[in-house]
């Protein structure tokens, strides 16, 4: 097959971080792919950490694992909601992996003796990885690059990004800066100033964009496109109008189609190919808005009040909305006042989910609330801790095993259903000793489950460290509880359900990270079903 002529584009931001850049790039993405390109998108992440993996989701949100098990920035996983490309660790570098590579190299005498600097050697490093991920038959490769023009750690990427474009043909990169234009109530007016200071900043580095996206709450005026049009040097039809979206985030790719941003990078880039009618996101939009059924269901968690610690969770509850044609209210319920005040705040829910997360803080309230699920026959959706949970409340409340836990809460306990893994133990460091990545899964024909997959075999990604304890397995079945899913090479239990119940499933794994907005992950999809069908 020939190479084909892979093009470029950066997307960097401006003016205050929590812009939406991950979301302008995916977007983007899925514009182009419904023109027909093969897209591939990546993240540079200027923090020295290696990879988001040890960091608390009170810092940097969600951990998204891909499928080769690497523990990736959130925006990956907007990136895969968004497009077909498939993901894989090369695609989320940070200064920590840049670093890392480096100093192995010198420490090898790679550099035969040389100084090693920032340019060219970080430099390089950035570089190579823009290139190793256009190394398929990548038509377009979309570089978002994580944090605010005038960060400190931010420079050795713009400047690799610089030299990168410098490599190419002109017609062949694209920059786009997104900014925000801020409204002052007491002006009455959206303003400039700061985007223009940020693009003459980016400037000042080497880099001209070639597309301006600017996040406004209000809609621009001509005369203001004009003005940030003369003043950040962008041909006026290039400045582009990001307004906050009415309802969903996947309005996004019709709003940037409505603003041509698709034309835009098309010429730019020289790019030929069809146009297209959207069909796949007006169809999506259209769900969103108009649905005939709502359910409310509840997510017992301990960073409820985070916006992003759960972000696939409730995008993919979203997602089986649309598949339901229902909107679902989320109420986020914190384990820790199922602890302290009761259940009674489960009574109108719909549906009980129960997602991922570490530590021992709220996981009684959490029994708590499986075992309500359980009692009062409300569909229960355990995602990897939630399946756990699941577990340690069946075994203790019906097959009477009083103290049982999990090791990972309880380290000295009588029974632990949950426990680690042998040869997990011997993995001490913090960072990468966790069960990662797709494993393959082989589902029990009669159950919840396979009903939902409808297929016996498949492949869900893993984050964690403590499994279903196979000692108990015999004792939980005889007890009534069913293994609907098992991994064939390690024997090891990833969904378990209970069979005399409207619907109850927890699996192992974390099916949140394979959803997207016109194609409902099954099991999230038959959740909501099962709410819908059950509701009081
Ligand atoms: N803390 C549990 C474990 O390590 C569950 C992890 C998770 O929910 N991702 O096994």
């Amino acid at each position: 097959m020939p190479k084909i002529h892979t093009k470029y584009i950066f997307v960097t931001g401006g003016v205050v971080s929590s812009l939406g850049k991950g979301l302008t790039a995916a977007s983007l993405g899925a514009l182009l792919e419904e023109r027909g390109l093969k897209v591939m998108i990546q993240k540079f992440d200027p923090y020295l950490n290696v990879d988001p993996g040890t960091m608390s989701p009170f810092q940097h949100g969600e951990v998204y694992v891909l499928n080769d098990g690497a523990e990736t920035d959130l925006d990956l996983g907007h990136y895969e909601r968004f497009t077909s490309g498939k993901l894989t660790k090369l695609n989320n570098l940070t200064s920590g992996q840049v670093y890392e590579k480096v100093l192995q190299k010198e420490r090898r005498g790679d550099y035969l003796g040389a100084t090693v600097q920032v340019i060219p050697h970080i430099t390089n490093e950035i570089k190579e990885r823009i290139y190793k991920v256009a190394d398929e038959e990548v038509d377009v490769v979309i570089t978002e690059l994580g944090g605010t023009i005038g960060d400190i750690e931010g420079l050795p990427f713009l400047e690799a990004i610089r030299q990168f474009a410098l490599e190419q043909d002109p017609h062949d990169v694209a920059f786009i800066h997104c900014t925000l234009l801020p409204y002052l109530k007491a002006a009455g007016e959206l303003k400039t100033k700061p985007s223009q200071q940020s693009v003459a900043k980016l400037r000042e580095i080497g880099i001209q964009p070639h597309i301006l996206v600017c996040r406004t709450e209000k809609s621009i005026t001509y005369e203001m496109r004009q003005k940030l049009s003369l003043f950040c040097n962008v041909p006026v039809k290039a400045v582009i109008e990001e307004c906050d979206v009415e309802t969903s985030i996947y309005e996004l790719p019709l709003a940037l189609k409505a603003e041509k941003v698709d034309d835009l990078i098309v010429e730019q880039l020289n790019l030929k190919t069809k146009d297209t009618d959207m069909k796949t996101w007006i169809d999506v939009v259209r769900r969103l808005k108009a649905p005939s059924h709502k359910v409310e269901i509840g997510v017992v968690g301990k960073y409820i009040e985070l916006q992003d610690a759960y972000k696939s969770v409730y995008e993919s509850i979203t997602h089986a909305g649309i598949a339901n044609d229902c909107s679902v209210r989320v109420v986020r319920i914190d384990a820790e006042d199922l602890e302290n005040e009761g259940t009674q705040s489960l009574a109108s829910l719909d549906g009980i989910l129960i997602p991922g997360g570490f530590g021992d803080r709220g996981i009684e309230g959490k029994i708590s609330a499986a075992k309500y699920a359980r009692e009062n026959n409300i569909p229960y959706f355990g995602l990897c801790l939630g399946m756990q949970i699941a577990v340690i409340e069946y075994a203790r409340n019906v097959a009477l095993i009083e103290g049982a836990n999990s090791a990972e809460f309880d380290p000295n306990t009588p029974d632990p259903v949950i426990n680690i893994m042998e040869e997990q133990k011997e993995l001490t460091t913090k960072g990468g000793n966790m069960r990662l990545g797709a494993y393959s899964c082989k589902l029990s024909e009669d159950s919840f489950s396979f009903h939902a997959y409808e297929k016996e075999s498949i492949l869900e990604r893993h984050r964690h460290r403590y499994e279903f304890n196979n000692a108990y397995r015999d004792i939980l079945t005889e007890k009534g509880l069913r293994i609907a899913g098992t991994n064939p090479e390690k024997d090891l239990v990833e969904i378990i359900e209970i069979p005399d119940h409207p619907w109850f499933v927890a699996v192992q794994f974390h099916p949140e990270f394979q959803s997207k907005p016109h194609k409902a992950h099954p099991l999230f999809a038959n959740f909501i079903a099962a709410t819908l069908k059950y509701k009081k």
